[in-house]
């Protein structure tokens, strides 16, 4: 159960999605305004948020700018509901930092189901400073190394930076902006060419695992675990094993 607060002014669309997301075992609160929906983040911090883009009184761009500016509601996942043919908008709520975006008439099956892969990775554990393993991959943060089938490889601190950066937000798109600000710690007026550049290195130093990372074009890089065939029930892309290490392991032929 998740607390979803719905931004849309639609009176269609909020029976909707009100309905559906219930049935879905969620709690869903209704506004239809920008500002009763900064007001309400105000006073209760939904786990997510789903905002449509053209709303009666102020852009959704702006709430996104709003919430992703405030220290308070920038964790919040928002999905931005758009119209087609808001290609610049798209891109526009990614540099905001918007977290997925569906486009009407969307199906309420697949805006489901991205609000479920958005929610549970929510709610995975934070890793910490661990080492994790993800498919061909795996990463000691703490210890600063880095394995691609179990060979390791080297890593600048930068680019281990923006690997676990990408690695944390599997599944979302990243913009250049936001790693800038993020990796680097920089504003985006820098040229953006340089995450480029060190996404083209690190994928080179990568190899075989190059692939996880995703370009979008237009956008900005994925991290991305190939085809969802998943079996181990969590929404990585890649098949098990269980993070427990209970796994069955295939007996040792001598
Ligand atoms: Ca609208």
């Amino acid at each position: 159960m998740a607390r979803i607060l719905v931004v849309e002014d639609e009176k269609d669309l909020q029976d909707v999605l009100s309905y559906n997301l219930r049935q879905a075992g969620h709690e869903a609160t209704l506004v239809e305004t920008g500002q009763e929906a900064l007001a309400r983040v105000g006073t209760e911090t939904p786990d997510l948020i789903l905002l449509d883009l053209m709303l009666p009184d102020m852009s959704g761009i702006d709430v996104c700018r709003a919430l992703k500016s405030g220290p308070a509601t920038r964790h919040i996942p928002v999905v931005m509901l758009t119209a087609k043919g808001e290609e610049i908008d798209r891109v526009v709520g990614f540099e905001l930092g918007a977290d997925d975006y569906v486009v009407k008439p969307y199906s309420m099956r697949e805006l489901t189901l991205r609000l479920q892969a958005i929610l549970r990775r929510r709610s995975t554990p934070a890793e910490g400073n661990g080492v994790v393993t993800f498919g061909r991959l795996r990463i000691d943060r703490e210890g600063h190394r880095v394995w691609v089938d179990g060979g390791e490889i080297g890593l600048t601190a930068l680019e281990l930076r923006l690997l676990c950066t990408l690695h944390d937000r599997r599944g979302r798109v990243q913009s250049r902006a936001v790693l800038l600000d993020e990796v680097w710690r920089m504003s985006s007026d820098v040229n953006t060419r340089t995450v480029d550049t060190h996404v083209k290195r690190l994928r080179e130093k990568l190899g075989d695992a190059g692939g996880y990372l995703e370009t979008v074009r237009g956008v900005g890089y994925r991290f991305t675990g190939g085809p969802p065939d998943d079996d181990d029930g969590s929404d990585d892309g890649v098949p098990g094993p269980p993070r427990d290490g209970s796994a069955k392991k295939p007996p040792k032929t001598p």
